[in-house]
């Protein structure tokens, strides 16, 4: 007997999904909720209308307490966070507890091309003592990855997430553009309002980095007041677009409620990867643009040439 045609095939797996109790959902590259058979849509309270991005998910269910148990008191910047890990490989798996008791095993597909499968598992009669150490371990994990002040990626990740990216447009992948940003005169910043005042505009322009950023591309702080911003898949012109966007966040934000007038603003270095050039290579162009950037009077984008 000949095998059914995918076409016959993929309406099986809908019928399947449909009468599931396992949530399954696909998201589209742009993050958009497309498909979530009826476990998923009662689970995440929420159902496919063309435009509900999973953080907006998130959030709706975050702020009618739904949905996932989150331990952190600053809803924005475990969004963030947990924004800046997801669709970064092709794969992963972890456990999420939920308002309603139940503890599930989340697991994501990415696709080259962007579109996320995931698929949750009922785990709650699993044995809470394994379930405490996994979650310490999981928890620890993502600390290996995180920058505690801003809850985005840390250097270490950001620079494995470069690796990968360089080495696959390398061998003919999609385009890679790496930005170097650092804010201008924080130093002042700090000497004049205190290392507090500080800590706050770094926060807040690693969220603003991280709402400006796809959720291919890997954003993250990678030392005091310097960030990089990965993008795949874009050519100078889109890449600028970007990084526009995020100026134009960045010129309306006022982060000190104490200081309401005080804004800041940030210099890019922008490079676009090179064939047969390393990622270090890459860093170095992208730095020397930024210096660049800094040199010509600071709030602006160099590009290397
Ligand atoms: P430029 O426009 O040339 O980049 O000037 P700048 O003042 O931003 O640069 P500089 O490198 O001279 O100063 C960076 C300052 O950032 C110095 C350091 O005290 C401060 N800094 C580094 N890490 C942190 C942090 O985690 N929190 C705070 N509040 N300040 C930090
Ligand atoms: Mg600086
Ligand atoms: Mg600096």
């Amino acid at each position: 007997m000949a095998l059914p045609t995918p076409e016959a095939l993929a309406l099986q797996l809908m019928a399947l999904h449909a009468d599931s109790p396992q949530p399954v959902a696909l998201f589209d590259p742009n993050d958009v909720l497309c498909f979530a058979n009826e476990a998923f849509c009662q689970t995440f309270h929420t159902r496919p209308d063309g435009h509900t991005r999973w953080i907006d998910m998130m959030r709706a269910n975050l702020a009618q307490q739904r949905g996932n148990v989150v331990s952190s008191s600053d809803q924005e910047a475990w969004l963030a966070s947990a924004a800046s890990r997801r669709g970064k490989q092709p794969f992963r798996a972890f456990e999420a507890d939920l308002q309603d008791g139940r503890w599930i095993w989340m697991s994501e597909t990415t696709h080259a091309n962007g579109w996320m499968l995931c698929c949750a598992n009922d785990i709650t009669s699993l044995k809470t003592d394994d379930r405490a150490l996994r979650q310490e371990r999981d928890k620890a994990l993502r600390a290996a990855l995180t920058d505690p002040l801003t809850g985005i990626s840390n250097r270490r990740h950001l620079l494995q997430q470069l690796d990968q990216q360089v080495a696959s447009f390398q061998q003919n992948g999609p385009s890679v553009a790496l930005a170097v940003l650092d804010l201008d005169h924080f130093k002042c910043i700090n000497d004049s309002l205190g290392h507090d005042a500080g800590d706050a505009v770094i926060r807040d322009f690693a969220l603003k980095l991280q709402q400006s950023s796809r959720r291919g591309d890997g954003c993250g702080r990678v030392g005091g007041e310097e960030f990089m911003l990965v993008m795949q898949e874009v050519d100078t012109p889109q890449a600028l677009a970007i990084l526009n966007r995020l100026k134009d966040l960045v010129a309306v934000s006022r982060p000190l409620p104490e200081h309401a007038e005080r804004g800041y603003t940030f210099s890019v270095g922008l490079a676009l990867a090179r064939q047969g050039e390393s990622a270090e290579q890459l860093c170095k162009r992208a730095d020397q643009a930024l210096y660049q950037a800094k040199a010509q009077g600071r709030n602006r984008c160099c590009v290397s040439p």
